[in-house]
């Protein structure tokens, strides 16, 4: 079975194994002449799962970055607390323009508030804009009208990462092919990269030395599960999803 906490694992070792480096989100930029590993996080729903990641991490010694919402479902002060004790880098995913129905003058004033209360627990010099499919509003849009650099913010992935030198890898949609579907998920890059459908042909593709040398997984560690009947769940939740989209995707 894919996307379970032990294929996860199975992943992490092999990356341990052919001597790549981790760095946090707000490391970048890196020495491009070393092997370097980017875990990315998004914390949209299910924070035990990502809990149970960065344990994983930990016991493997490597690190990642997690980026927490403001919803309950994510935002949880000991699971964050706990993260950040494990040596991982906590960051906000932020979704204020969805919060402040499109107005970014409201949306910058919840993002103060709202990085103010991710701050009182840890550092935060990382952000990142949570997609959500079914919103008609971009989260990055509020940076048209304002700079997130003077909050001390060092990185925002989509803005602040050449895609053309790392790889990027998502697994929206729980398959590691689904970006051609997503809505929001998207990269600036004229790069001709690898595709892969599933983690084992990642896993061999390291094992032969064909994987690009640098790269960043983004993770939603939700989808992933040991549990027969989440993973089920899951797998039903997300076929659906794929199957509009694609129909969506048609049309245009
Ligand atoms: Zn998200």
């Amino acid at each position: 079975m894919d996307f379970t906490c032990s294929k996860y694992q199975e992943l992490l070792q092999v990356l341990v194994s052919k001597g790549y480096v981790f760095k946090t989100v707000s490391e970048y930029p890196h020495d491009i002449n070393q092997s370097t590993i980017y875990l990315r996080h998004d914390v949209d729903d299910l924070k035990m799962h990502s809990l149970a990641f960065a344990r994983i991490q930990h016991k493997l010694g490597v690190k990642g970055t997690y980026y927490f919402r403001m919803v309950p479902e994510s935002f949880d002060e000991k699971v964050i607390l706990e993260i950040a004790q494990l040596g991982h880098e906590v960051g906000y995913h932020y979704e204020d323009m969805d919060f402040a129905n499109g107005d970014a003058d409201q949306a910058i004033k919840l993002f103060e508030k709202h990085l103010a209360q991710l701050r009182a627990l840890v550092t935060v010099t990382s952000i990142c804009m949570h997609g959500s499919p079914r919103s008609k509003f971009d989260n990055k849009d509020v940076w048209k009208k304002y700079d997130y650099k003077k909050y001390g913010i060092k990185i925002e992935p989509y803005f602040d990462i050449d895609f053309n030198q790392m790889f990027y890898l998502t697994d929206t949609g729980r398959c590691w092919d689904g970006f051609k579907y997503s809505v929001r998920d998207k990269i600036i890059t004229n790069k001709i990269w690898p595709v892969y459908s599933n983690t084992n042909q990642i896993i061999s593709a390291i094992h032969q030395n064909t994987f690009p040398s640098n790269a960043m997984f983004n993770f939603h560690p939700q989808r992933w599960t040991d549990d027969k009947s989440l993973w089920l769940a899951e797998l039903f939740k997300q076929s659906i999803k794929n199957l509009i989209k694609k129909y969506f995707f048609v049309k245009k």
